[in-house]
């Protein structure tokens, strides 16, 4: 790629990327065909890629914020010029539709990360300068970052991902999941039309690949989001160096509503926070507690919006869910399902796929009257499947919501916002939303807790992440 070309169509894109036949052939979820060729590197590939970026970081790491700033915000134009582009691959790559809440989101957020990540204040900071103490503290780069990331939003957590670690001098080398490797290779070559060559670098690969990642000696920090047992392997095998790590793990974000919440207001921000990417979603509602009261009427209101909602193939204009990304999790989703079903529980809606038909669709589904304690409640589904469970005291669904151990996202829905304040200060989750559910912002930290993960990404709290803190004394 030179760095003058650029990449705006989708035929132009695929063709930059495409690793012809001998690559691994990545198909269409909806529909099966065949979407591109990815190449496939091996672990030597890695480890000279992790060479090259050593050397490239210095230079990178010489220019001041404000040069990096300039390369990141003309980054993000190339990503806003080639975002049909960029929405196309990914849509026909992931699944997910180019509308609603789908690829064109993904393709915009891509830029708009780019440039707030280049918005944030991180200025020297004087911890104490009394007269005869004089310390500051400054961020300096880590040198090599490695990003390793999952299928669901591959684009977008990729970004999360570098734009932060490029900001504060770092080089990174970004290791897509095996899933979605098409589209974080197209996204990259359209950043690097714009940045010097070698600061970034793509690496496609399985799990050995991600693996020699977190042991290479030479990387500085893992940048690692996906499922809490790779969380768990990658924190082992980066103790030997003594990596630095931001872990951004599963969940099963409970929802709780409270009694005096109305169920027609609060149904489609609740179908939104539950079914976004077809529940393929980190910060996804995953379990949703109803008060008693007034669960007819949430249950109710939710199956009326939710049949409404078109599941089709991505790249077809009017569907605002997809497929699942792939077989694996189309089973999980399908196993947890036929478990509920089996339990006695009541299908408001879906539950019957149809095995036949092309693609992994799996259709929208709501189970009600199912106990707290079945799979389909305990464990992550990570699918279009909510389980709404009754509740008639409000500390059984704050002690139901807190029983886990995973605490990413969480949500209170009330008509009192003073009350649902106090619900959700109770909640184990690193971020409780109040009548909403799952949206993310490049301005605030986001992150979990319990085995979650550790660290925070956006905001200024995010920007330190990808920095060392250095004390200057005297
Ligand atoms: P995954 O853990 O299977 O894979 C993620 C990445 O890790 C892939 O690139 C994979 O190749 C790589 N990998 C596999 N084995 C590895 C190893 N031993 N060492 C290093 N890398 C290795 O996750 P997934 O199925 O792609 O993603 C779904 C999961 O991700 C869900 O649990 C979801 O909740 C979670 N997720 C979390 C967030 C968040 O921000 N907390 C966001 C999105 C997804």
């Amino acid at each position: 790629m030179t760095q003058t070309q650029t990449l705006n169509t989708y035929a132009d894109l695929l063709a930059a990327i495409d690793a012809g036949e001998s690559g691994r052939a990545i198909h269409d979820p909806a529909t099966g065909e065949l979407v591109g060729h990815a190449p496939e590197h091996t672990v030597d590939d890695l480890h000279r890629a992790v060479d090259t970026a050593v050397e490239k970081q210095r230079d990178w790491a010489k220019l001041t914020d404000a040069e990096r700033c300039e390369y990141l915000n003309r980054a993000a134009d190339a990503v806003e010029a080639a975002g049909e582009a960029l929405a196309e691959l990914v849509s026909r790559e992931q699944g997910k539709p180019l509308n609603g809440p789908g690829a064109r989101f993904e393709a915009g957020a891509c830029a708009t990360w780019l440039r707030v990540t280049c918005s944030h204040d991180l200025s020297e900071e004087t911890v104490v300068d009394d007269g005869e103490t004089r310390a500051v503290v400054n961020y300096r780069p880590i040198g090599v970052v490695g990003a390793i990331g999952p299928w669901n939003w591959p684009m977008m957590i990729t970004v999360w991902q570098i734009a932060p670690a490029l900001r504060m001098g770092n080089a990174v080398v970004v290791k897509p999941s095996e899933y979605t490797p098409l589209s974080v290779l197209g996204l990259v070559e359209v950043l690097n039309t714009v940045l010097p060559e070698g600061v970034l670098q793509v690496v496609v690969g399985g799990g050995d690949v991600g693996a020699a990642l977190s042991t290479n000696e030479q990387v500085g920090k893992i940048m690692f989001t996906g499922s809490t047992a790779t969380g768990r392997k990658i924190a082992e095998s980066s103790a030997a160096s003594v990596k630095r790590l931001t872990l951004e793990l599963g969940g099963n974000d409970a929802g709780i509503v409270l009694e005096d919440a109305d169920p027609r207001e609060i149904a489609e921000n609740l179908f939104w926070g539950a079914f976004i990417n077809t529940g393929q979603t980190c910060a996804a509602l995953k379990r949703l507690y109803v008060h008693d009261s007034i669960y007819d009427a949430v249950c109710e209101e939710l199956t009326k919006l939710a049949e409404q909602m078109p599941m089709g193939v991505g790249m077809d204009e009017q569907n605002v869910l997809g497929p699942l990304q792939n077989q694996m999790q189309f089973d999980i989703v399908d196993r947890l399902v036929k478990e509920a079903k089996a339990s006695g529980a009541k299908v408001l809606l879906g539950g019957d796929p149809d095995y036949d038909a092309p693609g992994y669709f799996f259709p929208t589904t709501l189970i009600a009257d199912i106990d707290a304690d079945n799979p389909l409640v305990v464990e992550e589904q990570f699918g279009p499947a909510l389980p709404i469970v009754r509740y008639t005291d409000v500390e059984e669904a704050i002690a139901q919501a807190n029983k886990l151990n995973v605490g990413l996202g969480a949500s209170v829905w009330s008509a009192d916002l003073e009350r649902a304040r106090e619900v959700a200060a109770r909640i184990e989750a690193g971020t409780v939303w109040i009548n909403s559910h799952g949206g993310v912002d490049p301005r605030v930290p986001f992150g979990g807790i319990k085995q979650s993960g550790y660290g925070v990404e956006f905001g200024v709290a995010g920007l330190k992440g990808l920095g060392v803190p250095q004390v200057i004394n005297g």
